[in-house]
């Protein structure tokens, strides 16, 4: 089998009811408010031959209001209804379109559907597939359905005879006939989807040492990561139960999907007692998109939000942001923090700050499709840490475990969260979740007129800082300094020691917004610097050096592909790193380097292809760039490079357009196979896809940080 090379991934472990408005279809627009979903008895049968399913689904629907006589559920044309009764009774139905309308329904609050249906699965999207060998079905894509809160849901399932199931709950029978099993599964805890059903041949492992049942599916060439795979998952459900709620289903499967499920940026699916995991996962060279890095976000869904349901605009701060600060709890409980848990030194940060100076960001608090939104991933996981500076780390995980507690199995909405954060912190914090969640932007802040004099034996450093512009917000902040003997014990993998202050900017009790406000602190000895934030607690507006990283977050590209030697090599390579990019949302235009206008370098990502004796463009432009070539041949560290299997590759700010990135991808010779994958570094000296030698640009910022003369 051919490795399929990896791609340039954005770091989204979505969820399934994100896919809601973001499939073709949307419980949106029906007038979900008259009635719920509270039930679904299912039959289904799968024909992986015939690519077909038949299926008996009786759903019980609980009214919201006494007068609805019809209901409108979603439902997909492609199938076929033979019949929908109740008590026995057949009732009118017209099936348009996505839309199921039923007419004359009992007058019962609580009444029950049976709808018998069958079709094939000819249509293929981002969220079905039947194939010979496996089934992964998302709800929406096979069952009618409507706003959901579901009390009770059995599943049985026939598949053929060497499948496995996966789906929500617990298996309650399994009988296999002549050539094939019925697998029967019963959910009696309330969950507010069924999301998925997942069937299949797998590799199997299952943990069974009495605690919850740990089962995990893959494929069988990745049958060695399984056990790794089922040891993290226990860890993560352990840690989650005692610091959270004890986890409430009866089982949890991890199991293996191919590439396509959900699109291109996902890379992990939470459903209730289950996730589904992609191969490229498995598969990976990013370290950020690996085992590690995903499956504790993912366990933590099984609380954020299956167990304290939320709606639907809620989905950034009180699903993926709290599961990746609830990943980043269990690993720094762990002691294993992966680049992911890093908040100021996070892959993401620059391009969410890029977003930000443009004015593309978008509230934390809204609908959106969250797949097209990565930096919403790292910028609520923020909002989650800074709240947690704000009321102490008591109070936080008080605060986590007391809404696992008082929202389980309900639905919840952002007040609950806020009000439940006042009530345990005793602190009014309106403008906190107004600030952060409700409104877009970062604040931009400033450090200067900063003085030390002498003070008897002591030293005293005093200055100012300011909210910069005219957008108005409150944040705590600490201002540190770096003492000369700090400075020395800054060896590599020291930590950076200070004498700190803090500082709140803003709105005070009162009500009056300062702006810019003193501070003051006393050393024993005279300081080298000060600097703001030292510790990178509040997201702001900040400089940091251009990385090949941020190219994580897909955007227009221009690749100018060299002419002068070795076009057609060049050509190729540039072709096949489009191709993998655009599988992530990209879109590339590639062009020859002897017709190039300004207005093409005015893209807001342009990548160079070739060494400046076979790119023009390069020829002129390599001086833009800190590491260059002599002739053809490298220079490193004064070092020259020969070995033609390798290829420099630099990203710097595009010098034609503000926010915009230039990339260099320069292939020592044609013998050079570079894989373009997203380095955490600007520079990186690579052979295939190992790194070699590698830097990032250093670059000051002048806002945060103070030398002290
Ligand atoms: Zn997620």
């Amino acid at each position: 089998m051919i490795q399929c090379s990896v791609r340039f991934l954005i770091c989204c472990l979505i969820l399934h009811f994100i896919c809601i408005q973001c499939g073709s279809v949307s419980a949106q627009d029906i007038d979900d408010d008259k009635f719920e979903i509270v039930a679904h008895r299912i039959r289904l049968q799968l024909y992986p031959l015939a690519n077909a399913i038949s299926c008996i689904d009786t759903l019980s629907i609980k009214k919201r209001s006494k007068d609805a006589e019809h209901i409108t559920l979603k439902f997909l044309p492609a199938y076929k209804i033979e019949r929908i009764t109740s008590k026995g009774n057949d009732i009118d139905y017209k099936h348009e379109k996505d839309y199921l309308h039923l007419d004359d329904i009992p007058s019962d609050s609580l009444f029950d559907i049976v709808i018998t249906y069958s079709g094939n699965l000819a249509f293929r999207s981002e969220f079905n597939l039947l194939t010979k060998d496996r089934a992964v079905l998302r709800e929406e894509g096979i069952l009618p359905y409507g706003r959901r809160t579901l009390q009770f849901v059995r599943i049985s399932l026939v598949v053929p005879k060497d499948w496995e199931t996966i789906v929500p709950g617990r298996l309650i029978r399994h009988d296999s006939f002549n050539d094939s099993t019925l697998f029967v599964w019963e959910c009696g805890e309330p969950i507010p989807m069924i999301g998925w059903i997942c069937a299949g041949k797998f590799w199997t492992l299952k943990d069974d040492d009495g605690g919850i049942p740990i089962t995990v599916h893959v494929f069988e060439e990745d049958s060695s990561q399984a056990r790794k795979i089922l040891s993290l998952a226990k860890d993560a459900l352990t840690y989650y139960s005692e610091n959270f709620s004890p986890y409430r289903f009866p089982k949890l499967s991890v199991v293996e999907v191919e590439d396509w499920v959900g699109g291109p940026s996902v890379l992990a699916i939470a459903a209730p007692s289950f996730v589904m995991v992609k191969k490229l996962v498995f598969t990976t060279a990013d370290t950020y998109n690996q085992l590690e890095a995903i499956l504790p976000h993912e366990v933590a869904h099984q609380w954020w939000p299956l167990t304290a349901f939320i709606e639907d605009e809620d989905a950034a701060f009180l699903a993926e942001g709290m599961c990746e600060y609830s990943a980043l709890l269990f690993n720094e409980s762990r002691g294993t923090k992966t680049a992911r848990d890093s908040l100021g030194h996070h892959p993401l940060l620059r391009s969410l700050l890029a977003r930000v100076s443009k004015g593309k960001d978008l509230p934390l608090q809204q609908k959106a499709d969250l797949r097209s939104l990565p930096t919403h991933y790292l910028k609520s996981c923020y909002v989650h840490n800074m709240l947690r500076n704000i009321v102490g780390d008591s109070v936080f995980f008080q605060l986590y475990r007391e809404y696992a507690r008082r929202f389980a199995a309900k639905r919840v909405s952002m007040d609950d969260f806020q009000h439940l954060a006042e009530n345990l912190s005793e602190r009014e914090l309106d403008w906190f979740f107004n600030q952060w969640v409700k409104r877009k932007g970062v604040p931009r802040l400033k450090i200067y007129n900063v003085k030390s004099t002498q003070v008897g034996a002591q030293w005293k450093t005093h200055g100012r800082v300011r909210m910069v512009g005219y957008d108005k917000y409150t944040t705590f902040i600490d201002i540190g300094v770096e003492l000369p003997s700090h400075a020395e014990a800054l060896g590599e993998g020291v930590p950076s020691g200070h004498v700190t202050t803090r500082v709140k900017l803003g709105i005070d009790s009162a009500g009056t917004y300062h702006n810019d406000v003193p501070f003051e602190i006393l050393s024993d000895e005279k300081p080298v610097r000060a600097i703001l934030d030292p510790d990178g607690d509040v997201l702001k507006i900040q400089k940091l050096p251009v990385k090949l990283g941020d190219l994580r977050d897909p955007a227009d590209g221009l690749m100018i592909v060299g002419t002068l030697h070795n076009s057609e090599y060049l050509l190729d390579l540039a072709r096949k790193h489009s191709e993998q990019m655009e599988r992530s949302g990209w879109s590339i235009e590639i062009k020859a380097d002897t017709n190039i206008t300004l207005g093409d370098l005015q893209t807001e990502r342009v990548l160079l292809y070739g060494k400046p004796t076979e790119n023009g463009v390069v020829e002129d432009l390599q001086g833009r760039f800190p590491l260059r070539f002599h002739r053809d041949s490298l220079v490193i560290h004064n070092e020259t490079i020969f070995d033609s299997t390798l290829t420099l590759m630099q990203a710097i700010e595009n010098p034609f357009i503000p926010q915009g990135i230039m990339c260099w991808i320069a292939p020592l010779s044609r013998k050079a196979e570079p894989d373009l994958l997203p380095y955490n570094h600007s520079w990186v000296l690579v052979r295939g896809k190992d790194e070699i030698a590698s830097g990032s640009w250093e670059v000051r910022d002048e806002d945060l940080v103070v030398e002290i003369r």
